[in-house]
């Protein structure tokens, strides 16, 4: 097997290529570096690019005989995406559209796509299972909806298969300390929060103590990024076998408030964590829990770092050693 990884250096796709790798698969890396890294790029062929490089996917495509292809080369901030939408819309959709095309006309019709939860907006029930609408409340999530429902046009019309993932917040790093998670900037509760036990910030800045949650902080559901690639591999497997497109929500159906996820940071890292508490940020929902029931029953998957202690210590070690 032969798999197309986009956005092979960024924090989620550097785990995939290694899970990949690991599986026996052949893969190739592209990343503009952009917001991805080459020390991350240590599993796979590199090929550096934008994906909205048609030529170079040309190239690419006839270079390669690829079975899939995995994107996870999008912008990812809720906040800018509300302050700056063009990005979101260019990179996330107008390129993407990009890549399906130069997939299409190189007969390569299996897709699988980074979603996200952030498609179901301000939810009207908890968990969320993947029957609940869609109805994305800041520009992060529309580029992604919108990213769906053209992958649901594109099978209608030109036959491609795809499975949308929606990862609910991916977190965590390599249980072996070969890869974690960095942004720039870091926008992400747990690296910040791990980044103010090791001293590299003075204090974690809590955006909103007024939901309506128990202690009035957002609950979010946190997903150990080695998970999230067995369920691509799984997704992908999935396709090449036959049994067609799907949508799963990723996830581990609990929810933990980011008072919770402080406090457990402090218990996994015996270090103290200064807290400032400060206005909500725009676009954030009170709370995501998935129901992950269908990626458990369809794809055969069982999340095996589901603890938020697992995932918050694999990230604290990363967080010490923080090779690059
Ligand atoms: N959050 C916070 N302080 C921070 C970063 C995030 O209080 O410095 C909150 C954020 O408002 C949200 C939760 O932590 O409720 C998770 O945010 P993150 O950016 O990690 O992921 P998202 O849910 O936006 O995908």
């Amino acid at each position: 097997m032969k798999i197309l990884v986009v956005g092979g250096a960024g924090y989620i796709g550097s785990h995939m290529a290694k899970t990949l790798v690991g599986a026996g698969v052949s893969v190739v890396v592209l990343d503009d570096f952009s917001t991805g890294y080459r020390q991350a790029v240590r599993y796979g062929d590199l090929v550096e690019g934008s994906f909205a490089d048609r030529a170079l996917l040309d190239k690419l495509f006839t270079d390669h005989q690829f079975d899939a292809v995995m994107h996870f080369a999008s912008f990812i901030q809720v906040g800018e995406s509300v302050r700056d939408p063009a990005p979101y819309y260019r990179n996330n959709v107008a390129n993407t559209q990009v890549l399906l095309d130069a997939m299409l006309a190189h007969g390569i019709k299996r897709f699988v796509f980074s979603s996200t939860a952030a498609i179901f907006g301000e939810p009207t029930r908890i968990p969320i299972d993947e029957s609940l609408p869609s109805a994305p409340i800041n520009p992060y999530g529309r580029s992604k909806w919108m990213v769906e429902q053209i992958l649901a046009d594109y099978e209608s019309a030109y036959g491609l298969e795809s499975v949308c993932l929606r990862y609910f917040n991916a977190a965590g790093a390599d249980p072996e300390g070969e890869l974690g998670e960095r942004h720039d900037p870091e926008t992400h509760l747990i690296p910040l929060v791990l980044q103010a036990a090791s001293g590299r910030r003075q204090a974690i800045s809590v955006f909103g103590t007024d939901y309506d949650t128990p202690d009035g902080t957002c609950i979010r559901d946190y997903i150990h990024v080695n998970d999230l690639s067995a369920a691509h591999l799984l997704a992908v497997k999935r396709l090449l076998a036959g049994q067609g497109s799907g949508r799963y929500n990723l996830g581990n159906g609990g929810g933990f408030s980011v008072n919770e996820v402080i406090e457990t940071a402090r218990q996994v890292t015996g270090r103290p964590i200064e807290v400032r508490f400060e206005p909500r940020r725009d676009g954030d929902p009170a709370r995501l829990v998935a129901d992950s029931r269908k990626a458990r029953e369809e794809l055969g998957w069982t999340p095996m770092f589901a603890d938020l202690k697992t995932i918050i210590a694999n990230a604290w070690a990363w967080e010490q050693n923080y090779p690059w």
